[in-house]
């Protein structure tokens, strides 16, 4: 689980302020919010990329704040993260990209490229059917579509054998129906696997369709945290003012 107590994280402005929740395993909540609202700040907190100036951050029963370094990174070991920009390798093919991710959990020397053990690229070729990306795998990650890549991105993140899954904005920079394709895999993913997932987005009708529990962020505060079950329709647009209006 995660969970976050008065969290506050103040650079001098303040990103954070007072952050209370917490989100169980087989869960997939939302952050919603504009642009310099806090998001991207609040999941740099679970994986301890930050610290909070006060409060308590516990995830998976580590408290962040006060974690050494080794502890850490087993922490981040895991967590799988998935970002806007996909941070794939081009030159590599995505069989490549995928095997990649489980370089974390593996022992000794760091492994050539080249010399991924077969029951790893296995593996990583199963990830790959998951997220219909299975017949690609021998092609160069560059030569992809956006959202092609986003799904590899999410097979590379799967390699971890991860609890906790991170999303910063992965729809950002996709069309509608690839959002849709992406941010069905995280959630049926999420399920499925029981994970504990925490995804940020800019679009209402996203985070109503995928996720389970909406938190809206307005300069940091939580001004909303709802199980998206409970929106109706009405509630849902009255979900645009309350996290900053039209810019959604
Ligand atoms: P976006 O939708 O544009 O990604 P966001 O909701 O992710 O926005 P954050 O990136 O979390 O917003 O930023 C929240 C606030 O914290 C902003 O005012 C930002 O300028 C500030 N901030 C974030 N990181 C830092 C940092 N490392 N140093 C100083 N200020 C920061
Ligand atoms: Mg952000």
């Amino acid at each position: 689980a995660v969970r976050f107590d008065r969290v506050t994280k103040d650079f001098g402005t303040l990103a954070l302020d007072e952050v209370s929740f917490t989100v169980e395993p087989g869960e997939v909540v939302v952050l919603l919010g504009l642009s310099g609202s806090g998001k991207s700040t609040l999941l740099r907190h679970v994986d301890g990329l930050h610290r909070p100036t006060s409060g308590t951050v516990r995830v998976l029963g580590t408290d962040v704040g006060r974690a050494g370094s080794g502890e850490l990174r087993r922490l981040r070991r895991r967590i799988g993260f998935v970002f806007q920009q996909f941070h794939l390798v081009g030159s590599l093919t995505v069989l490549e990209n995928v095997c990649a991710g489980a370089l974390g959990r593996l022992r000794g020397p760091r492994l050539g490229l080249i010399s991924y053990p077969k029951a790893l690229r296995h593996e990583a070729l199963e990830q790959l059917e998951r997220v219909g990306m299975a017949e690609r795998s021998l092609q160069r990650a560059d030569t992809l579509s956006g959202g092609q890549q986003q799904r590899v991105a999410v097979a590379r993140a799967l390699m971890q054998r991860p609890e906790i899954l991170l999303a910063d904005e992965p729809v950002a920079s996709l069309d509608p129906e690839s959002s849709a394709q992406v941010m069905r895999l995280i959630r049926e993913i999420g399920t499925e696997r029981n994970l504990t997932v925490l995804c940020s987005l800019h679009q209402v009708d996203l985070a109503l369709g995928w996720g389970d529990r909406v938190i809206g962020l307005r300069a940091g505060r939580p001004v909303l945290d709802t199980p998206v079950a409970a929106l109706d329709r009405e509630r849902a647009m009255s979900l645009y003012a309350e996290v900053g209006g039209a810019a959604m």
